[in-house]
């Protein structure tokens, strides 16, 4: 084989040598053979921490740390049961960590395999669409705009071909291709190639792979990110911050009680553990955990409903979403054409049969027609065309446009199978909104929407195959009735044109219309109606005429203004947020005015997610809060700018991955807002202790005990915690506002000022009534874990009371529950515990009394949060403040 790299030497000798046919490709078995040695074409992953390390990591925390210093401290005074419950402790804390992490990884692991581009390679003279791994040295690649180059690339063939190749190279200008070209230039000016990771923003071409895997430049360049370790998002790292301070203020308060205890002469192991017991207490280590596995797990549910995150906070910004801008094909209706009615000549024909078979008939009054105008609208429809449709196994498959393909259908039950050789053609695309095709019999056709075909002509057929002078306002009309009936119309035309090349289009002969039905998805109605009555705005943006996305958003419940994007164009900056507002439907717009319309309603402070498909919806999507791109038909290019790909492009994926959102975000609030009275109540319970002097009524060992069994048992349900029915009957959340509202906090501090007096009140009744301390430190405890366990019912929804349906909805809240209590008893009740920790049996009464404390704090909770319930018209807490403003309404 040859040493010299493949840029220096010709596309024929880099191709000859790689044993591959430059108009087939490698065989089949060939192609098998090479991938059983090179392997898949995947990069290199990251060094991912072994497990050994990530189990290690566990023990670097500032709380750790503290607890290992207070274990050596507690074993040199002699007190060897207590050092080992720490240490003890301390491994199980650790594990407990690692499993939560290996759980979060795991579920955004398969992300990434989820994501995997798809390449088109010829094998045996065939094209096929293959996932990007399956490539080997020697196969045969087309390109064409919006894909990814999956590999190494020496090319033979282009057409004003244009790569983006700023994933390698940094520089953001597209470099044109040319595969004559060679020479030893740098990797940002080898125009022979196409590397790896690049994406091809305009024109086609094909090449050769010459390297694959960890082989390409790009793999030598950069190593993968591993996307499963770093779970990050604006959240998280503003938890983990919030946490990091507040470790430092305890960990500060800690030893200033310490100093101030020590200097007012008590005894400094009593001090120290009063400071270890303080900062194991009010440390909200568990925190971060359960926000990244809350996330995680949201992203794993989104998965299953057909929505993969690419990036994580995209998951918080869902739940915000106030606007969806939503294409109409293939997004609300199926992308499945089917042409129903043909006007050709002065007749108008309807066509029998649905779906790609070719069975059917092309009907003028009743009767089966050929007309000469008719055939030759059919023969511009099957000429001006790059889809097939085959049979396999008796059903019939398209492989390309839908909307060419129902043309080759509608021209084969017509009769119309053969067309001449084409020499050129100019490519379809949303702007320019036409394509044409020159044939070797010199008739040059060209198919495309009405008003820009009408354009390009003067005369049409008449039914007999004459031109005739042309009125373009009937046949526009014409359109329009088509259009009411929510068809898709394409206009045909046609003219002799006496050259090789088409360059300048000649003035052309109308022939005809065809328009197609396409079904509106099953569940586009539903979802509508669920983002109407959770305050979010759907537009449609489409470049379909006005009346035929009319009538497809009538059809799904999306009525209102339409706007074309002419009105668009002629509408200014200062005026059109105004109008993005009012108007429902955009129709006849092109990708440039999408990113318009993203900067319009951002302006209006609004959180848009946005769809797209095309390379030139890339810019829109990055626009966009949330770019969503699709997994089935869309272009890498889009899903490479997208946040979030949808794997069955329906629209009803993105209300769903917009409930998951808010889902959530929801969740990790209310887990939040429990979460921490136990620990602002356990810190002030033990300031209180240390500024007022006298027993600590909670030892170190025992705070610790809390923290594994009442804060891990009680918060596991968080995680698995269901969507709130009411979820989407509610406004969209507003960003600007913090997690915590002022209400929140103050129930934090409410139910944390009940645990202090309740504990500390009691700590100090068991003691005045005879009980020994170590029972009045089991009944605190037991206040603590009771409350905790009352408190996680007031939290199961934030707003309104949820007694038994909550229990009934997560099993896992009974089944804590119970845990609870069962590890309480036997906390209070066994004799190895009793000696381990410290705790001692307690009578009925004093069970009677903690639970008063629970209980009180049950029903205080809930009167507080029926406040808002009274005065607020029932939105509690999270009423937008931002939808009031801004005169959205909040109910349906
Ligand atoms: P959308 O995807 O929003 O429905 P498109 O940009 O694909 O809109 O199509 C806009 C218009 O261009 C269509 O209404 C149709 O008239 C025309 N058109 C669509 N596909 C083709 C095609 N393959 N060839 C020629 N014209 C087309
Ligand atoms: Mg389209």
């Amino acid at each position: 084989m040859n040493a010299t790299p493949p840029h220096l030497r010709t596309a024929e000798d880099v191709t000859r040598d790689l044993g591959t046919d430059a108009a087939a490709g490698l065989t089949a078995a060939e192609a098998a053979a090479r991938f059983a040695r090179s392997g898949p074409n995947t990069l290199p992953a990251a060094r991912r921490r072994g497990p050994v390390r990530r189990f290690l990591a566990q023990f670097d925390s500032p709380l750790i740390y503290v607890l290992l210093v207070s274990a050596g401290v507690t074993a040199g005074l002699g007190e060897h049961v207590d050092a080992t419950v720490i240490l003890v402790l301390v491994v199980v804390n650790a594990v407990v960590g690692f499993a939560q992490e290996s759980r979060a990884e795991h579920a955004l692991g398969a992300l990434a395999a989820l994501a995997s581009t798809s390449a088109t390679v010829v094998r045996d003279g065939r094209a096929r669409r293959v996932p990007s791994e399956e490539l080997v040295r020697g196969d045969l690649v087309a390109l064409e705009a919006g894909d990814k180059v999956p590999a190494d690339l020496r090319l033979v063939r282009a057409a004003e071909l244009t790569v983006d190749e700023s994933a390698l190279t940094g520089e953001s200008a597209p470099v044109a291709k040319d595969p004559a070209a060679r020479g030893d230039a740098d990797l940002a000016d080898r125009a022979g190639m196409a590397y790896s990771g690049t994406l091809v923003t305009y024109g086609r071409g094909a090449g050769v792979v010459t390297a694959t895997g960890g082989g390409t430049e790009i793999g030598r360049v950069h190593r993968l990110v591993d996307r499963a370790t770093a779970v990050q998002t604006p959240l998280t790292r503003k938890i983990a911050q919030f946490g990091r301070r507040a470790t430092v203020a305890i960990l500060a308060l800690a030893a200033v009680t310490f100093a101030v205890g020590t200097l007012r002469g008590q005894p400094a192991a009593e001090m120290l553990t009063a400071a270890v017991a303080l900062a194991v207490g009010a440390i909200p280590e568990g925190l971060p955990a359960v926000v990244t596995i809350t996330l995680a797990f949201g992203v794993a549910r989104m998965v299953r409903r057909n929505a993969i995150v690419r990036r994580l906070p995209a998951v918080e910004t869902l739940g915000g979403t106030t606007v969806i801008c939503t294409d109409k094909t293939g997004t609300l209706t199926r992308n499945q054409m089917t042409v129903t009615a043909i006007a050709a000549g002065d007749r108008r024909y309807t066509v029998t049969g649905s779906g790609y078979a070719p069975h059917g008939r092309i009907e003028a009054d009743g009767r089966p027609a050929a007309d000469p105008a008719l055939r030759e609208c059919l023969l511009a429809g099957l000429a001006c065309n790059d889809a097939r449709v085959t049979e396999r196994d008796g059903t019939w498959e398209l492989v390309g446009d839908p909307t060419e393909g129902a043309l080759v259908v509608s021209a084969a039950k017509g009769g119309v199978t053969d067309v001449p050789e084409r020499l050129d053609t100019i490519t379809f695309s949303s702007e320019r909104q036409y394509m044409a095709t020159l044939h070797a019999d010199g008739a040059l056709y060209v198919k495309g929407s009405v008003e820009r075909v009408l354009a390009l002509c003067d005369t049409r057929l008449d039914a007999s195959g004459r031109p005739v002078p042309l009125d373009a306002a009937t046949v526009e009309d014409l359109a329009a009735e088509y259009g009411r009936q929510a068809l898709r119309v394409l206009a045909f035309a046609r003219a002799d044109h006496d050259a090789d090349r088409i360059g300048e289009l000649p003035r052309l002969v109308f022939v005809g219309l065809q328009a197609m039905h396409d079904p509106p998805r099953e569940e586009a109605a539903r979802a509508m109606r669920a983002c109407h009555a959770a305050g979010i705005q759907v537009k449609m943006i489409t470049g379909d005429h006005a009346a035929t996305a009319r009538a497809v958003g009538e059809r799904i419940g999306l009525g209102g203004a339409v706007m074309t994007g002419r009105e668009l164009a002629a509408c200014s900056d200062a005026d059109l947020p105004d109008a993005v507002e009012r108007v429902t439907v955009f129709a006849r717009v092109s990708p440039e005015q999408k990113l318009r319309l993203v900067r319009a309603l951002r302006s209006r402070a609004h959180v848009v997610a946005m769809t797209g498909d095309g390379v030139n919806d890339a810019p829109a999507l990055r626009q966009a809060d949330i770019g969503i791109a699709m997994g089935r038909d869309g272009t890498e290019v889009a899903k490479e700018a997208a946040d979030m790909i949808l794997t069955d492009d329906d629209f009803a994926s993105i209300e769903a991955a917009v409930e998951e959102g808010r889902g959530v975000f929801d969740n990790l609030v209310k887990f939040i807002v429990w979460a921490l009275p136990a620990n602002v109540g356990l810190g002030l319970l033990l300031t209180a202790a240390i500024l007022t002097g006298g027993e600590l009524p909670i030892e170190p060992v025992q705070v610790l005990w809390l923290n594994m069994t009442a804060v891990l048992i009680l918060g596991l349900p968080f995680t698995v915690e269901p969507r709130d029915e009411a979820i989407m009957r509610r406004p969209p959340r507003d960003p600007a506002r913090p997690l915590l509202t002022r209400a929140l906090t103050g129930r934090i501090l409410l139910v944390s000022a009940v645990l202090l007096a309740g504990a500390y009140g009691l700590f100090h009744w068991e003691h005045a009534h005879g009980g020994s301390l170590a029972e009045a430190r089991t009944v605190v405890v037991n206040v603590f874990a009771l409350t905790l366990l009352t408190y996680l019912f007031n939290c199961l929804s934030l707003d309104r009371p949820l007694l038994w349906r909550g229990v009934r909805r997560n099993p896992w809240v009974a089944a804590g529950a119970a845990a609870l209590i069962a590890v309480q008893a036997a906390y209070t009740y066994l004799p190895a515990m009793n000696a381990v920790f410290r705790s001692a049996p307690i009578d009925a009464a004093a069970w009677g009394r903690a639970a008063v404390v629970a209980v009180a704090s049950y029903l205080l909770v809930e009167s507080v949060k029926a406040v808002p319930r009274a005065f607020g018209g029932g939105r509690g807490t999270l009423v937008s403040a931002r939808a009031a403003r801004s005169g959205r309404t909040l109910d349906p």
